[in-house]
């Protein structure tokens, strides 16, 4: 995984990493934050522009109530206190994508403050701090034509200008890449819960900019930290960050120091590398935003906000653990998506098994899912239809194995359980005398096993009730096959 090989385990475990997390999630707003140009994602290039998002000279913002009600949603789920009264405040810098020169962001009276994600590290839940939760608009994008290999052009988009964006910002209490990566799954898991994002990487609504530093272990005092930038996966995130703990790690035995500075994972070669010295707030001259009114979240629309917030992943693990008698592993899996939660609590009312409910969920329909590349709500065996198949199992109308297969059929066709069920002739036999027929007839067809069992080789059971089985095509009950095999064999 790593280049660096000159570093032993026993060096490594000296260590400790601290690292805090930016985010930036897109909020699903259909306008932009200032303007009320379309936020859809893939048009055509400068399509979605007006002057406003443009940056052309007088122009003035005009906040989307939206966005802030979004913003707000987010900020209370994440635990943090809104702040009555804040600000937006320019951030100048120049780039090619900024063509006001500035980004309308919040500095030091954002939204919100003072929250928290409760992370888990093996056994045990470690909350970890967010510092703040601010909004902002999003830059447009520059397009290399010909990049890597050369960059012959670049072309801008400013499609994306003015999209709302928030940045949760945790505190420095990430102590691993691991935690690091739940910590990030969870926060991506609660913005889905609330709506508020679709959280997609590749597109650029989920961006996480990792903070890192290391530190003898016992030491009290944090070390210089370096920025990662360009994490475009979970997987980007963790291995960025063991790459850059070890190589911090590694500067620092050899005597040298870390400058603070902002650094790229590249994901071909798996490692990061310096891009700029570290830009401080100083150098962006922040002042507040002389064309907007500070913003104020009245009592009411916050309350408005806390009413209208769904049931969060952690209080739906709990109750399903509670009311379903759930192992605890089955209800994070189940609570992992709002969707599936949903799935499976229909399907377990509807045939009131809510443990077999929970296998079905996890095991064979998300296998079927996975490998046909469906999302749970693209399911063609519908909750009810699952509940349904439940039912058949649980009055034994037909095998367990059998409902594997009538599930895959019902993945196929859409068909219900019992129409398949009727359609193929799967019911279990469960008349004893149709099955003493055929226990006759195969006693009949081989004298010298039943002879074998008569004088007490009662292993030979075993074979017989295999025989019976064969000759229903699995559609026997095994235990009704042997009472019945006891009976003829006597
Ligand atoms: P800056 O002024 O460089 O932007 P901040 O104090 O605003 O730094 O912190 C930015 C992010 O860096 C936060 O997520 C914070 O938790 C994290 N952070 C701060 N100090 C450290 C450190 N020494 N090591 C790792 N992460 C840190
Ligand atoms: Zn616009
Ligand atoms: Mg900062």
């Amino acid at each position: 995984m790593s280049t660096l090989v000159t570093l032993s385990a026993d060096t490594l475990g000296q260590y400790e990493p601290v690292i805090g997390l930016e985010v930036h999630v897109q909020l699903l707003t259909r306008s932009k934050i200032f303007c009320s140009c379309s936020t859809h994602f893939g048009d055509p290039p400068n399509q979605n522009t007006c002057p406003v998002c443009l940056g052309l000279p007088g122009a003035l913002p005009v906040l989307n109530r939206e966005a802030v009600t979004m913003a707000v949603k987010a900020a209370l789920a994440l635990n943090c206190r809104i702040n009555p009264r804040s600000r937006f405040a320019r951030k100048n810098y120049f780039y090619p994508d900024l063509p006001k020169g500035y980004q309308i962001s919040q500095y030091d009276e954002p939204l919100s403050e003072g929250g928290w994600i409760d992370i888990e590290v093996g056994d045990t839940r470690k909350r970890i701090g967010i510092t703040r939760v601010h909004m902002e608009e999003d830059a447009g994008k520059s397009l290399h034509e010909g990049f890597p290999d050369s960059a012959e052009r670049t072309y801008i988009d400013l499609n994306r200008s003015g999209v709302p964006l928030i940045e949760i910002v945790s505190e420095p209490d990430l102590r691993s890449p691991e935690e690091a990566y739940d910590y990030l799954t969870r926060l991506k898991t609660l913005m889905l819960y609330l709506e508020v994002s679709d959280c997609n990487m590749e597109e650029g609504s989920l961006r996480v900019d990792a903070n890192v530093s290391v530190r003898k272990k016992g030491a009290a005092a944090f070390g210089t930290k370096t920025e990662v930038k360009n994490l475009n996966s979970f997987r980007f995130l963790q291995r960025a960050l063991a790459y850059e703990v070890e190589r911090q790690i590694d500067v620092l035995e050899n005597g040298g120091e870390i400058s603070q500075e902002t650094r790229l994972f590249d994901s071909r070669e798996q490692r990061t590398y310096g891009m700029r010295s570290k830009e401080f707030a100083h150098d962006y001259r922040y002042f507040p935003e002389p064309d907007l009114l500070p913003l104020v979240v009245t009592e009411e629309w916050k309350e408005h906000v806390l009413r209208s917030l769904p049931e969060l992943p952690g209080a739906k693990e709990s109750r399903f653990q509670a009311e379903y008698a759930l192992p605890k592993q089955d209800a994070a899996l189940l609570t992992a998506s709002r969707a599936t939660a949903d799935f499976f609590e229909r399907a377990a009312k509807a045939c009131g098994e809510p443990k077999l409910a929970a296998n079905w969920v996890l095991n064979d329909l998300s296998y079927l899912l996975q490998e046909n590349g469906k999302s749970i709500l693209e399911s063609p065996v519908t909750a009810e239809n699952l509940a349904g198949l439940i039912k058949l199992v649980a009055k034994d109308t037909i095998s367990g194995k059998m409902a594997k297969d009538v599930l895959a059929e019902m993945f196929k066709t859409g068909k219900t359980p019992n129409q398949i069920v009727s359609e193929k002739g799967l019911e279990q036999i469960t008349d004893p005398e149709k099955l003493a027929v055929i226990a006759r007839e195969i006693i009949a067809a081989n004298p010298k096993q039943a002879e074998q069992y008569r004088q007490g080789k009662t292993a030979t059971m075993g074979w017989f009730v295999g025989q019976v089985m064969k000759a229903t095509r699995g559609q026997a009950q095994p235990q009704l096959v042997q009472e019945v095999l006891k009976r003829e064999l006597a």
